[in-house]
């Protein structure tokens, strides 16, 4: 046989194993013994029955995503499942691992599936922006029923093999030695007799489907899609289950398939998909790490406190650090309250709360850090009191612990040089609520070490962040991205648009917020207090903070806030407030259309991330993405910034940020080298993870 597939015989039951590692993706080269495998195995007298099982870790977590977008090679999975449903004898999935996408849809089209106890089975192609297009959507409606089907295939999250069997999806759970045990279950099978009912003829769990309900579910989940097409289709996909025949529902689900891995939303997936992989790799593979088992966090503010619970939330054992036992208490008490909020949710269960807040230890005192293998400072953002702790630090901590600032914009290179140990200095720029939010800014400073780096980043991903490696700037990647996006936004209150227009066009281009909401939910005194420290003014937002108007928080903001309510309502003293202001400056207000605000605002946005990889803060144009998805809620379904640059075309980016430069004469819209070679030449250059970035057929990508 080939070194993919091979085939044994237990006791008369025949036994097909796939190994392909790491995953056993179902690439050609596993797919074509696979199918040759069965297709002798079904008429062979020596086979009373036939298991697929893997070796490895996993069962078959997937298709082999490399080979989206091109010419399929035959056979497809969709015939090697056509295949075993003329097998006469019964066929049984052995699934240990992840049975996930086309590998849960080879288990579909088995008679049988038994699986080991920590298995988890799942349709996660939504998530690629696709739907499971091997006849997942048609026959897991089968087995488990239309609306279990629905929220499974749209929310792409894997199910337990516990549940799975609870809900039909699995026929035997086995608590060790699978293979045994599913040779065991096919054997009796076979003894048994048939007839052996393939799942697409199996249509007892849909008769009687409620589709009224079907479709308010569906519509339930339409509204959470916020303009991604992959949710939907998966909908439609189920629904053709329920109202067409067998033959005809499948002959659907790949139209859709076909559709949607032809289009930019699935691209733009695959593309992040990828781009967070990438990010993983920084240089020091083979370093040794440094040991990570206790942290110290200074400061129990907004930001402190969220990332001690990140690290309570891992596992590490945390000492928190106040400047005084009253701040401790508030600190240590807002997380109390956090975790609470979460068992009240149902997401936290009590014990699990507890065994969390015994990881924290509270002190006011340094000595107190001087095990800690990592210490993050997240006091105030102040040049001056940032080094007097780090100051405190060098005399404390031990040598070799790992030093970190949670700062927002300052020099980290300027702190490491305050220090007797700049090579333990980095930056490690977490994102509110840092219990919440994936994204870390790994800040990398002139001076850090190799080692220390990979340790960090290593560290993040075991507490289930998403890290990436930035150069040190004023505001790191994100940041300093975000302010160009926002240079424009006072000009286009002043020129005519409203915060609700300008809102609007950002939720319509697929954020869940647009700039001013989002302002007012962060607090626009932050903003403020930070533009004074650098001598810096916004006009509009200064004179909104200078009247108290910070936000929700205050009640109001860019909108008002009826009393505790999160809804905001578009504040006529404020629209009174800019149309004088404008007056004032001798600005004249016109009328501002969307595709205005765009140009306006994720132009810059781009062109700064272009400036940034000329300047090597960025490793990757492809990292840019990761960060703006993670961190700023850029829309999945476009990919990230610097991806969406190639879908908008970069030869109309630079053209209309010409105009708008020479029409304003702002240095910020004047077009970065970066992005006229981009234009130029559809790369973002070396650096860019290029596997999945260019997209087929379109002159500027
Ligand atoms: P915060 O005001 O909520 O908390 C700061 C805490 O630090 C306070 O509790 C204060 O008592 C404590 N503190 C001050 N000086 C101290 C000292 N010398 N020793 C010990 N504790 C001290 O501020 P925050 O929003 O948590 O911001 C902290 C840092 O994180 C800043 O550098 C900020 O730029 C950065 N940051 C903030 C955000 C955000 O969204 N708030 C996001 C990323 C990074």
């Amino acid at each position: 046989m080939s070194s993919s597939v091979s085939i044994a015989n237990e006791n008369g039951v025949a036994v097909v194993t796939i190994d392909n590692p790491p995953v056993n993706a179902l690439s050609f080269h596993v797919r074509k013994p696979l199918y040759e495998a069965l297709a002798a195995l079904r008429d062979d007298p020596a086979a009373k029955a036939i298991v697929i099982a893997c070796a490895g870790r996993t069962f078959v977590a997937g298709a082999d995503i490399t080979e989206f977008g091109k010419p399929v090679q035959q056979p497809e999975l969709r015939a090697i499942i056509a295949l075993l449903e003329t097998v006469p004898k019964p066929t049984v999935a052995a699934i240990h691992g992840t049975a996930l996408g086309g590998g849960l849809e080879l288990a579909l089209g088995c008679h049988f599936r038994v699986a080991e106890k920590s298995a988890k089975l799942g349709l996660p192609e939504v998530k690629l922006g696709l739907l499971p297009g091997g006849g997942g959507t048609v026959r897991l409606p089968r087995l488990i029923g239309a609306a279990k089907s629905l929220a499974m295939i749209v929310s792409g999250t894997p199910i337990s093999a516990g549940e799975a069997k609870a809900a039909g999806l699995v026929d035997a759970v086995v608590d060790s030695d699978l293979l045994a045990g599913a040779v065991r279950f096919a054997g009796e099978m076979a003894d048994r007799g048939g007839p052996f009912v393939p799942v697409r003829d199996r249509n007892d769990r849909l008769a009687g489907t409620d589709l009224a309900a079907f479709d308010a579910q569906a519509a339930e989940l339409a509204k959470k899609a916020r303009g991604l097409e992959a949710p939907l289709a998966c909908a439609q996909a189920v629904r053709n289950a329920i109202t067409l025949p067998f033959d005809e529902a499948l002959a659907a689900e790949r139209q859709l398939f076909l559709k949607l891995v032809s289009g930019d939303q699935s691209s733009a997936q695959r593309h992040l998909f990828f781009a967070e992989r990438e990010a993983a790799k920084v240089p020091g593979k083979d370093l040794q790490r440094r040991r990570i088992e206790c942290v110290g966090i200074i400061g129990a503010g907004t930001m402190g406190g969220g990332i001690a619970m990140a690290f309570a939330n891992g596992g590490l054992p945390v000492t928190l650090l106040e400047t005084s036992e009253e701040a401790l208490r508030r600190g240590l008490a807002t997380i109390e309250k956090n975790y609470a909020v979460s068992v009240s949710r149902g997401s936290l269960t009590e014990e699990a709360k507890q065994k969390r807040l015994g990881l924290f230890t509270g002190s006011t005192d340094y000595a107190d850090l001087a095990d800690c293998d990592l210490i993050i400072e997240a006091v105030f953002e102040d040049m001056a009191v940032k080094k007097e702790v780090f100051g405190k630090l060098d005399t404390i901590a031990r040598p070799g612990a790992i030093l970190a600032t949670n700062t927002s914009y300052l020099d980290v290179n300027e702190i490491a040089a305050s220090m007797s140990r700049p090579q333990d200095v980095l930056g490690m720029h977490f994102f509110s609520p840092a219990n919440v939010m994936k994204l870390l800014e790994v800040v990398r400073a002139e001076k850090t070490a190799p080692e220390v780096l990979a340790t960090v980043t290593d560290l993040a991903r075991a507490i289930g962040k998403v890290a990436v490696v930035v150069g040190v700037c004023h505001g790191f990647v994100g940041n300093r991205m975000l302010a160009a996006r926002g240079a424009e936004n006072e000009a286009l209150l002043l020129e005519g648009a409203s915060p609700a227009q300008v809102d609007k066009a950002f939720t319509d281009f697929g954020w869940s917020m647009g700039p001013f909401q989002m302002g007012d939910l962060a607090g626009l005194d932050i903003g403020w207090r930070n533009r004074k420290a650098r001598g810096q003014a916004a006009v509009i937002a200064d004179m909104l903070c200078e009247q108290g108007h910070f936000g929700q928080k205050t009640g109001s903001g860019w909108y008002r806030y009826e009393s505790g309510a999160r809804e905001p309502v578009a504040d006529p003293q404020v629209e009174t407030l800019i149309r004088a202001k404008a007056e004032e400056l001798g600005i004249a207000q016109r009328q501002i259309g969307a595709e205005e605000i765009i140009e306006r605002t994720l132009y810059p946005l781009v062109n700064e991330g272009a400036k940034i990889l000329q300047e090597g803060i960025a490793a990757r144009a492809s990292d840019i993405d990761v960060v703006w998805v993670n961190g700023y809620g850029f829309p999945v379904g476009k990919g990230g910034p610097m991806f969406w640059a190639g879908l908008e075309g970069a030869g109309r980016i630079v053209e209309r940020l010409e105009y708008w430069h020479g029409r304003t004469g702002r240095a910020i819209l004047e077009p970065a080298p970066a992005l006229r070679r981009f234009a130029e030449t559809g790369a973002w250059g070396l650096r860019v993870a290029s596997r999945n970035f260019v997209i087929p057929g379109r002159s500027e990508a």
